[in-house]
């Protein structure tokens, strides 16, 4: 700091006198904009700086537009030339939209993610906070009569009908009535009668608020009781209320069907006897009208839904009964973590190994983490729960920092299922399925039973070839082939969406035998269909569920046993309750076997066991197969013979062996643009400067890199992409040679070039 800024700190610690109360008239704010840094304005006089907290939002200059803003702070203090500064337009909330622990938060996210402030907020607000400046309050608006209304001659208003009907109804209640009210009593055109009577100045509304603030527990806050515990979700539960009501983390550690959702819910009815709100976070397919019901059966409280399913406004409306704290529980897939929630107790977090809670573009956030921190800053406990824990989450319980929490038996009835390989190495596979197979879904169906086949890929095959050049269908726009989905009889990118007609013949040779290689779920269900021709099939997967409400649709019919054998992809994997299903197959596991990515073996073993967790959930056995070409990998071999705790504790081992995540921290630059040489040189950009901050670190704390090197896929969807892997043994040191790294990258030419982004914790290595 310059000498020259201490006759300004003398000046301010001066006492504050009478007539300039307004010390505070700098604020800061965050604006939506990619620029990484805060902005300050000045509050002009006509403003009271108690009228402006932060977390509301204020209109301001901005170039030469106007941009909502969020405020962060008053101060008295800029670095900026005062006379530089631009007063702020208006203030557009009377109260803030965020609250003190959510702007804490955003503050985290922003730093931790190294991303934009302006656009962390942003993406926290509904959508109509960051678009109106007068967003709807929370309450319900009422018509009243005017003095105007009340005084003016209704005798005027002969011919028109409805204007006068609607003032006869409202005289009779001065204290307003809602639109619904007036529409109760009101026929024909009355909304337009409304809106004429307004202009007037006949009629006028307000927003009668309908916020809870000294919410009441009700004594009644179960509608039904829980089921009876068994000894294991006894102990659970016991345990979990036993730490006071500060931050604690808890992993349930627990098979699928071992009752964990029973467990949280015991939890959370203590939670709501103390008047305390509870979020449950939960994956993108989690949210299925089961669990719900499950929360709707249990308690009576205020239970809302935040997902990607719903409008703008609908969100707006969850959003501030949330925050008013009418609602109780907010169940909510990964950007619910940002809903304000005055009276929040707890968190929950179901199936936290899921990849969806981490955003894959944008701010690259992992709601699972922010979570975390959310408790910790709120000091309250939080659950994470699953059957396939993260190594994060077991890493954690190893050190301490999470108490480890085990159900080993399935609740109720149910028994584990029977897990083994079918060996398909030199056996006629009928597209994709073997006679082992077939003979299997034979003997489960005979018992009138139902039958899983799982394909982690849609369509009907994944390659086009020439039987006579070896030409392949291969998409222009990508590194990529393309899919042949047979319904429409169209070859499509999975990667860009670009679709094309089949071509009849070879577009090489001109020779008109094409062949389809590999299976995807399309073919599966053609070959059942023949095989299985009185049966009733269905196909759960992206192509089949994209109207809205078909997937809720067709889980229904999977579940009520009116389709005795499903098929599908990630879909059918999770959480999902089939009750009559005794068998699953995973028709192709070697697909998941072989991957650069590390965490592959992890993802393929959470997957195997979320998906075997679909067989036998009631009293039926289940069995479960897995067809393989490579009956001897080890990852299987463990994964079977010591279920995934063993897998885990294997996992652990190596990953400390060789010091990758949870043993060390990650980041990931990835970068794009028209040409190879164009991320390449960004690229190259922050090697270079990275490894020169990197000399300043304390010896012993050194930064590797992986790269730069292209991606995986380099081309997609017509963009060339490369990748720089930064990994460290302390998360500070990785935090501060990123700091150093963004600095100076908006500045550098390399970065015009190129669109690029970091990604704190990658969970995908492409
Ligand atoms: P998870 O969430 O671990 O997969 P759930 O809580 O969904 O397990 O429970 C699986 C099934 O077992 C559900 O049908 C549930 O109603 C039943 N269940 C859970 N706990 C009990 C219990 N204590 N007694 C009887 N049935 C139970
Ligand atoms: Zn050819
Ligand atoms: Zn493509």
């Amino acid at each position: 700091m310059s000498e020259n800024s201490i006759p300004e700190n003398t000046l301010s610690e001066k006492k504050p006198k009478k007539s300039s109360d307004k010390n505070f008239n700098i604020v800061q704010v965050a604006v939506p904009t990619p620029l990484r840094r805060k902005f300050d304005y000045l509050l002009s006089d006509e403003i009271n700086p108690q009228h402006v907290m932060p977390g509301m939002r204020v209109l301001v200059p901005f170039g030469r537009t106007k941009q909502i803003a969020v405020v962060l702070g008053l101060s008295e203090h800029t670095d900026i030339e005062i006379k530089k500064l631009r007063p702020i337009s208006k203030i557009l909330d009377k109260k803030p939209v965020f609250p003190a622990t959510i702007i804490k938060l955003l503050n985290w996210v922003a730093a931790y993610y190294h991303h934009p402030i302006g656009e962390v907020y942003q993406t926290a607000l509904p959508v109509h906070y960051r678009k109106k400046e007068s967003a709807p309050e929370p309450g319900v608006t009422l018509w009243f009569l005017t003095e105007q209304g009340k005084n003016a001659d209704w005798d005027l208003l002969k011919r028109a009908v409805r204007q006068r009907s609607i003032l006869e109804q409202l005289k009779c209640s001065p204290e307003g009535l809602s639109k619904a009210q007036i529409a109760s009593k009101q026929e024909g055109q009355w909304q337009s009668a409304l809106k004429v009577l307004v202009e007037k100045n006949w009629l006028a509304t307000k927003v009668q608020e309908n916020s809870i603030k000294n919410y009441e527990a009700d004594h009644d806050i179960c509608r039904n009781p829980g089921l009876q515990l068994n000894a294991e979700q006894q102990v659970t539960v016991t345990a979990l209320l036993g730490h006071d009501a500060r931050y604690h983390a808890s992993l349930i550690d627990g098979i699928t069907g071992s009752g964990k959702t029973e467990v949280y819910l015991s939890f959370i009815e203590q939670q709501l006897k103390n008047t305390r709100q509870v979020l449950v976070l939960v994956p993108e397919i989690g949210l299925t009208p089961q669990l719900i019901h499950r929360f709707e059966h249990r308690f009576s409280v205020k239970i809302q839904t935040l997902h990607s399913g719903l409008n703008n406004t609908q969100r707006m409306k969850i959003w501030q009964q949330v925050s008013s704290g009418e609602v109780r529980i907010l169940i909510g897939t990964r950007s619910a973590v940002f809903t304000p929630m005055p009276d929040l107790g707890a968190i929950i977090i179901d199936e936290e190994h899921d990849l969806s809670f981490k955003q894959q573009d944008g701010i690259r956030y992992s709601a699972r983490d922010i979570a975390l921190v959310r408790a910790n800053y709120a000091n309250i406990p939080i659950i994470l729960g699953s059957a396939t824990p993260s190594m994060e989450s077991l890493y954690l319980c190893q050190t301490g920092k999470m108490s480890h929490h085990k159900l080993r038996q399935r609740a109720g009835k149910a028994k584990p299922p029977e897990v083994h390989l079918i060996d398909v190495r030199g056996q006629y596979l009928q597209h994709g399925i073997s006679r082992i197979l077939i003979d299997l879904i034979h003997q489960h169906l005979d018992k009138n039973n139902q039958v899983l086949l799982f394909q982690n890929r849609r369509g009907y095959s994944p390659v086009l070839l020439c039987n006579k050049c070896g030409w392949i269908g291969h998409c222009h726009r990508c590194d990529a082939k393309l899919t042949y989905h047979q319904q429409q009889n169209r070859l499509r990118c999975h990667h860009c969406q670009t679709e094309q007609s089949l071509p009849t013949q070879c577009p090489e040779c001109g020779h008109s035998e094409l062949s389809h290689l590999g299976i995807g779920t399309e073919r599966v269900e053609k070959t059942i269909r023949a095989l299985f021709p009185e049966i009733e099939v269905i196909r759960i997967d992206r192509d089949t569920t994209q109207r809205k409400g078909a997937l809720q649709t067709m889980l229904e019919q999977a579940r009520d046993g009116q389709k005795q054998i499903l098929i599908g992809t990630q879909m059918l994997a999770k959480g999902h309750h089939f009750p009559n299903v005794t068998l699953v197959a995973i028709l192709d596991i070697d697909q998941g076997l072989y991957s650069i990515d590390f965490r592959a073996p992890e993802r393929l073993a959470q997957l195997i066991i979320q998906v075997s967790g679909r067989a036998g959930r009631e009293e039926k056995k289940g069995q479960v197969v897995l067809q393989t070409s490579h009956p001897e990998d080890e990852i299987l071999n463990t994964l079977l013979n010591e279920g995934y705790t063993g897998f885990a504790e294997k996992t652990l081992a190596e990953r400390k062996e060789i010091l990758l995540p949870p043993y060390a921290y990650q980041a990931l630059i990835r970068a794009e643009g028209n040409k190879t040489e164009y991320y390449q040189s960004f690229l190259e950009y922050c090697f270079q400067t990275m490894s020169s901050s990197q000399q300043y670190l304390p010896a012993g704390h050194d930064v590797q890199f992986l790269g730069p090197v292209s991606a995986p896929m380099e081309k997609k969807a017509g963009k060339f992409r490369g990748q720089l892997l930064v990994q460290a043994s302390s998360r500070k040191n990785l935090h501060n040679i990123l700091n150093d790294l963004i600095k100076t990258i908006d500045a550098t030419k390399a970065a015009q070039r190129v669109r690029w982004s970091i990604d704190i914790d990658p969970q995908e290595l492409y």
